[in-house]
């Protein structure tokens, strides 16, 4: 019998990690040699934005560090095609993101797929009816009745392809930078341990609250596959307020499967007749965090600086750009492609049409956030707010979520001149909710 020597291409994309990297693990189970590649893929509809552009370079400076990564820039399919050519591979192997691409290559090449970036292949969780789940909880409830496979373990053994094959370099993104965070596989399990140590049990009591740490800040680790649900789930296993987040983007991913439209189309046709608004002005002030309302404004800084954003405040200011301005989800899902780290196609569509109220299992679209009682209900402190909004950092706590109703002397102590140090409310919230709530009657 003759022994197949010819290299395996395992094709990276979104599960930049060597743990528990089912694709990786079934390379280095061949015993033959891997090329590990990396695309650049031209043409991808959803290109990467600045923040997330900025991880990912990181991310794969750290693989680098572990693989003999192959770097290409193409059309996946022409990239593919020419690497099976120049070194006569004879099958490659991936990690599944359900997108159209990877069919292609499913269809033109030897290839083997695996479900390595969720919890159970999308298309496995379904009704009674075979249907798709379409509301959480029951969602939630059929995926507690099922086995969460083991993670698994860094392959024992892996051969790399040794002939040199051309590979670009990788190239920071320009003049964009973000502190607070550390890309890599290794960063990603230390701070799931952390947190499952230290934070985990408050998760509940704490997620809601801006100003304290109550969250795991895994988002960006999982959308790029630094870390898998299936180790998160292995790790934090037992700890079900945390684990049910978790589920939330398996939810996200399913039905992105299940109705791949949602990204550029309501849910809920109804919403497709709404009248949204065209406000260039609006959405700068909004884009910018000056839209005189403290709680929103902070939401919008900390993404720009972070390059990410608390959950609670993805909500607010959210609410706010679709029910007090009148301004389209899909321009807000658009700002936050570019600015989040973690921007991730199905949790990004899901949590804006969540918002909107034209989703599946979605807030009403009814039920608007007053941004006031939003800031001193989850920020009573105005701890936040005085982070991200400095201007307003000597102003009393009982002010800091309405500085305009605040008295003259009160604003005066505090060193603000509203308007100059910083901005009125640019819409009145009760008039902008009445108007809201007029639109929803025109399209019921
Ligand atoms: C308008 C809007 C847009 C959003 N856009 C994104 C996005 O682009 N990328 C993204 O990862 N999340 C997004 N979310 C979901 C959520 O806000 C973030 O996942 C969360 O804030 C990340 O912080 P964390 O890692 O500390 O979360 P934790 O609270 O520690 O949760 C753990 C993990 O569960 C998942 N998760 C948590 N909440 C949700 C949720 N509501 N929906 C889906 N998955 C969830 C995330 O992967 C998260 O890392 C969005 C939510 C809204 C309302």
């Amino acid at each position: 019998m003759q022994i197949d020597h010819s290299p395996v291409i395992v094709w990276f994309r979104r599960d930049l990690r060597l743990k528990d990297n089912p694709a990786l693990f079934y390379a280095a189970g061949l015993l033959r040699p891997i090329i590990p590649l990396y695309i650049f893929s031209k043409g991808d509809p959803w290109e990467m934005g600045e923040a997330s552009q900025w991880w990912l370079h990181h991310s794969l400076l750290n693989l680098q560090k572990h693989l003999k990564l192959v770097v290409r820039k193409g059309s996946s399919l022409s990239v593919i095609k020419e690497l099976f050519k120049e070194t006569g591979a004879s099958e490659i192997v991936f990690n599944c993101l359900y997108d159209a691409e990877e069919e292609e290559v499913l269809k033109k090449f030897p290839s083997k797929a695996f479900h390595g970036g969720v919890l159970f292949p999308p298309g496995s969780i379904l009704t009674k009816e075979q249907k798709p789940f379409k509301v959480f909880t029951p969602f939630w409830n059929a995926c507690l009745k099922e086995k969460v496979r083991d993670p698994l373990p860094l392959p024992r053994k892996m051969t790399f392809f040794s002939k040199k094959i051309p590979s670009l370099d990788l190239t920071a993104p320009k003049g964009i930078s973000f502190q607070d965070w550390e890309p890599g596989e290794d960063k990603a399990q230390a701070k799931l341990v952390a947190f499952v140590k230290k934070r985990a049990a408050s998760y509940q009591k704490d997620r809601d609250f801006p100003a304290i740490a109550g969250g795991s800040f895994l988002s960006p680790y999982l959308h790029f596959g630094e870390i898998s649900p299936c180790q998160v789930w292995d790790i934090a296993h037992g700890k079900n307020a945390f684990l049910r987040q978790i589920v939330w983007r398996e939810f996200a991913i399913h039905l992105l499967k299940a109705f791949p439209y949602i990204t550029h189309e309501p849910f809920n046709p109804k919403f497709k007749a709404f009248p949204w608004k065209k406000n260039a002005k609006f959405l700068k002030a909004w884009q910018e965090g000056m839209t005189g309302y403290p709680i929103v404004d902070a939401g919008m800084r900390q993404l720009i600086c972070m390059g990410w954003m608390h959950n609670r405040l993805r909500m607010i200011v959210g609410s706010f750009l679709v029910k007090d301005l009148h301004i389209s989800w899909k321009e807000g899902a658009a700002w936050f492609w570019e600015k989040l780290l973690d921007a991730d196609l199905a949790n990004n569509t899901f949590g804006w049409q969540w918002v909107s109220g034209c989703g599946t299992d979605a807030a009403p679209y009814f039920r608007i956030f007053n941004p006031t009682l939003q800031g001193e209900k989850f920020d009573p402190e105005g701890e936040y707010v005085k982070k991200f909004v400095p201007e307003l950092k000597l102003l009393d706590k009982k002010w800091i979520h309405k500085p305009w109703l605040a008295p003259e002397d009160v604003l005066a102590k505090a060193g603000i001149e509203l308007g100059k140090d910083y901005p009125l409310p640019i819409v009145d919230h009760d008039q902008a909710r009445k108007e809201a709530l007029s639109y929803l009657k025109e399209i019921s």
